[in-house]
């Protein structure tokens, strides 16, 4: 036994720093758009989550990645029952530098164009806001 680890009452503490919550709330999980390259091909598959009795990872023990495509952000489901992960700033498999997640920034930037009370601008609901597509994507032409 590691030193300091005794059962399972400090998970909540366990890194505490890194440990976040799904978000926007407005935006439910859903499997990366084919837009997303990834590091390597062990990511790619551990992303293609589908399970017949799991409707998104954080409820499913086999699922060990989810990326957040709003943030541009890995992390490690946590399974407390809760939509929480850790955030990983290496690809497990390849050790590939993940992007820097743009949570931050995320929060930064609606916090200077909505207030509190205000519903979250479409634009920072997908990867809009930090890709500079106003379209959202499929544009019919
Ligand atoms: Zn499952
Ligand atoms: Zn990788």
């Amino acid at each position: 036994m590691l030193p300091g680890v005794k059962g399972m009452g400090m998970s909540a503490d366990l890194f505490r720093e890194r440990r976040v919550l799904w978000m926007p709330l407005e935006v439910p999980w859903q499997p990366p758009t084919a837009a997303l390259r990834v590091c390597c091909e062990t990511m790619g598959a551990a992303l293609r989550f589908s399970c017949d009795q799991h409707a998104d990872p954080f409820e499913c023990a086999d699922a060990l990645i989810v990326y957040n495509e709003i943030f541009d952000e890995y992390g490690i489901p946590v399974h407390d029952g809760g939509a929480t992960y850790v955030l990983i700033a290496h690809c497990p498999w390849c050790a590939a530098k993940l992007p820097e997640s743009q949570r931050d920034r995320w929060f930064d930037e609606v916090d200077a164009v909505a207030g509190d009370d205000d519903p979250t601008p479409k634009r920072f609901l997908s990867a809009a806001w930090r890709t500079g597509d106003q379209t959202g994507g499929a544009q019919s032409e």
